[in-house]
C-alpha cells in the first residue's frame, strides 16, 4: 500500500515524491537525518533527535529547513496519515540542489523529505534471544557524531555480518570497539559494570544511549564510559546494544564466542524492560 510522504512542503503519495537529481544528497551523502520511533502512535525520545539534529546541521552549516516545532507537526502529521501504531519516522535533510561543485552552494535551499516505516518494535524476536555480532574494521570517515547519510561502509558491515551468518558488525579501531553498525554497543564486566565508549567524534551520540546510561544510573548500575577491546568484550558476562527502534538488545556472541552462558544478560533485559516500560509510560 501506498504511504503518504512528505517532501518539501507538500504531503504525497510516495509514487509522486520527487527530489532533483542535483540534490547534494545524492551527490555528495551531503545529508543529515534522524530515525525516530512510534510507540502506540506516539513518538519516543523525540526531543533528543531534534537536539542532535540541530547539531549535525550545525556541524556541516547546513540550513535549518524548519523549527523543530514544525519538524515534530510533520511528523505528527504523517503518523496520523498514515496510520502507524508502531514504527518509525524517518527524516532527512540535505544542502539542497545546486550544480555539481565540491565546496558548499551559497544559499540553496535545504531539501525536508519524512517518511513512516511500520515496524514490529515491541514483540521483537531478535531482543527475545539476542543478536549475534562479529567484529569488523570501523572504515567509516572520523566525524561520526556527525549523522550523515554516508552509510555505506555500515552497509557493507553489515553484509559482511550477514555472508557470516550472524545478525550485525561491531565496528573495531586500533583494537577498540567503536560501536554497531547501527547502534551503540556495551559490554557487561564480570563485577556488573555497564562500559560503552565514551562519546567523541568516533560514535554517534545514541539518543537511546543517553537514556538507557540514566535509567542504568537510576537502577544502581555501575557504569564506566571508556573504550573497550575485543578481548575485554569476549570475556564480557554480558554484551548489548542500543538504537532507537531497537531499544537495548541483547548480544549473545561477537566473532562466534559465546558471551556469558550465550543467553541474553539479566541487566541488558533489566534495562530493555525499564526503557520499554518508559517509553511506554510516555506514549
Ligand atoms: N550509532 C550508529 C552508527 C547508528 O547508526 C545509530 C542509530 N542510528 C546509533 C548509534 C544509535 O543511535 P540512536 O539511539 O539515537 O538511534
Amino acid at each position: 500500500m501506498s504511504r503518504i510522504v512528505y517532501v518539501n512542503g507538500k504531503f504525497l503519495p510516495e509514487e509522486d515524491a520527487k527530489i532533483s537529481v542535483f540534490d547534494r544528497g545524492f551527490l555528495f551523502a551531503d545529508a543529515v537525518y534522524e530515525v525516530s520511533s512510534v510507540l502506540n502512535g506516539k513518538l519516543i525520545d523525540n526531543e533528543g533527535h531534534m537536539w542532535r539534529l540541530k547539531r549535525s546541521l550545525d556541524e556541516l552549516e547546513m540550513q535549518h529547513p524548519a523549527s523543530a516545532e514544525e519538524i515534530e507537526t510533520i511528523q505528527k502529521t504523517l503518523i496520523e496519515k498514515n496510520g502507524i501504531e508502531e514504527g518509525l519516522v524517518y527524516l532527512q535533510v540535505t544542502r539542497g540542489a545546486a550544480d555539481r561543485d565540491f565546496t558548499y552552494p551559497a544559499n540553496t535551499k535545504p531539501s525536508l523529505v519524512m517518511f513512516t516505516q511500520k515496524k514490529n518494535l515491541l514483540e521483537s524476536p531478535q531482543a527475545k534471544v539476542g543478536i549475534t555480532v562479529i567484529t569488523s574494521p570501523d572504515i567509516r570517515w572520523q566525524r561520526r557524531d556527525i549523522k550523515t547519510v554516508s552509510l555505506l561502509a555500515a552497509s557493507m558491515a553489515k553484509m559482511q555480518a550477514k555472508a557470516a551468518g550472524a545478525d550485525d558488525a561491531w565496528l573495531v579501531e586500533d583494537g577498540f570497539v567503536t560501536e554497531g553498525s547501527s547502534s551503540n554497543a556495551y559490554i557487561v564486566t564480570q563485577d556488573g559494570t555497564v562500559v560503552t565508549r565514551h562519546l567523541g567524534n568516533e560514535i554517534l551520540a545514541g539518543i537511546t544511549r543517553k537514556a538507557a546510561l540514566r535509567l542504568a544510573e537510576e537502577e544502581g548500575i555501575k557504569i564506566e564510559e571508556r573504550s573497550f577491546t575485543v578481548d575485554e568484550a569476549l570475556a564480557a558476562a554480558e554484551a548489548f546494544v542500543t538504537s532507537a527502534t531497537t531499544f537495548v538488545t541483547p548480544v549473545v556472541s561477537i566473532d562466534g564466542q559465546k558471551i556469558g552462558d550465550g543467553t541474553p544478560g539479566p541487566i541488558a533485559q533489566k534495562l530493555r524492560g525499564i526503557y520499554m516500560e518508559e517509553a511506554l509510560k510516555a506514549s
